[in-house]
């Protein structure tokens, strides 16, 4: 590893894309514009920054720009005054918002020509960063807490279900006594996946197939799927599907997203299981940065009740339910395992219609 650059490699802050959240930020973009308000010039990394041709803005109107700029640029023009640390969120497509840190600055005394001068700085890997430390934190708080608190509770269920199942036993048909039956049951589940959740077991990475575990786990939720009578679409069109692999944990991960799936439908519910090989330039933008592209993407789709677009950002965090029996945690374990194999997940949703949930793999070049 070579030290001669500013920052040392170091596993931590690489793991958290450290380098690449500096690199976007010192790279800043320029924007000038005349009092005319036209684009008198735009520098290369503007260009990139805004995914427009330099040639379609220079001697254009700034109004071309995307509209939360232009009105600060505007604002500037007409008070006749600078604007310090604007924070603009601006929408690049479907998946993708970013946050530009704007400076806008007033140059020239007149007589002379006056010019205003934007000058953007990328803030959405930073802010990303900032969103991902305090998940870690408060992931790890949450970790240490269930772990002592599941041995705990574990303990105290074994002579709590010992009693209440000799109870029921004896005065069998007791109402209450079923449901504390299954309210413990449920408990039970609770804490265990907790302790899933809390020890973490490292994946013991083999070469697998993505195809053959993807069938295991079909096998493991064929009892659900029958029950509802769920139809399958079983697409798999993905030509290298090996990967580095836990089949277990990749196959716990995919029950849970299949278990959600047929929870979210009605009797007679389409389930798709689809993968595919992807062209890098075919990724979302967040996977494009570092690293080699992952290729491989497993489509899980619904026709369920789907997801409203609030719940979205906390579908991953651990207790978080819409279930009345549900413990929250299959997709805080799910993204959990995903990412120890290097793989990325992402949701789509449309309420009433289904959800559509997306793993990107790397997949071996050769097992
Ligand atoms: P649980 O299944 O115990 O509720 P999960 O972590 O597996 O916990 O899921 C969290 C929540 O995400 C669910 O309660 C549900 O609201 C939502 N969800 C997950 N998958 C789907 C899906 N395929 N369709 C609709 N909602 C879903
Ligand atoms: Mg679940």
């Amino acid at each position: 590893m070579s030290q001669e650059h500013g920052f040392a490699p170091n596993q931590a802050i690489e793991g958290l894309g450290f380098l690449g959240v500096l690199n976007d930020c010192l790279a800043c973009g320029v924007v000038c514009v005349d009092e005319q308000g036209h684009i008198t010039c735009l520098s290369p990394e503007a260009a990139s920054l805004l995914r427009m041709h330099p040639q379609r803005l220079v001697g254009k109107p700034h109004e071309l720009l995307p509209a939360p700029l232009a009105s600060l640029i505007h604002d500037a023009l007409v008070a006749d005054k600078p604007f310090r640390d604007h924070d603009l969120e601006l929408r690049l497509d479907d998946m993708e918002t970013m946050v530009l840190r704007v400076n806008v600055l007033r140059l020239g005394t007149p007589p002379q020509p006056r010019l205003t001068l934007a000058i953007l700085n990328d803030l959405t890997s930073a802010r990303r960063l900032e969103f991902d430390i305090s998940r870690l934190d408060r992931l790890a708080n949450i970790g240490a807490l269930s772990a002592s608190m599941a041995h705990e509770i574990k303990n105290a269920l074994v002579a709590v279900k010992t009693f209440t199942e000799l109870t029921v036993a004896q005065s069998p048909g007791a109402d209450l006594g079923d449901v504390a039956q299954r309210e413990l049951k449920r408990i039970e589940s609770i804490v265990g996946q907790m302790l899933k959740f809390a020890g973490p077991s490292r994946p013991k990475l083999a070469p697998v197939r993505i195809h053959e575990v993807l069938d295991h786990s079909l096998r493991l939720a064929q009892h659900q799927m029958s029950q509802k009578a769920i139809r399958l679409r079983r697409d798999y069109q993905a030509a290298a599907d090996w990967v580095n692999g836990d089949d277990y944990q990749l196959e716990q991960a995919f029950v849970n997203l299949i278990l959600n799936a047929v929870e979210a439908m009605g009797v007679g519910g389409t389930l798709t299981l689809h993968t595919c090989s992807l062209a890098p330039e075919e990724l979302p933008g967040a996977l494009r940065e570092g690293g080699p592209p992952p290729q491989l993407r497993v489509t899980i789709s619904d026709t369920g009740v789907g997801i409203p677009a609030e719940n979205l950002s906390r579908l991953f965090e651990p207790f978080f339910t819409t279930k009345r029996e549900g413990t929250g945690l299959g997709l805080a374990i799910t993204r959990r395992i995903f990412e120890e194999h290097h793989a990325a997940i992402s949701v789509e949703s449309e309420v009433n219609r289904g959800a559509s949930f997306r793993v990107f793999f790397t997949p071996l070049q050769r097992p």
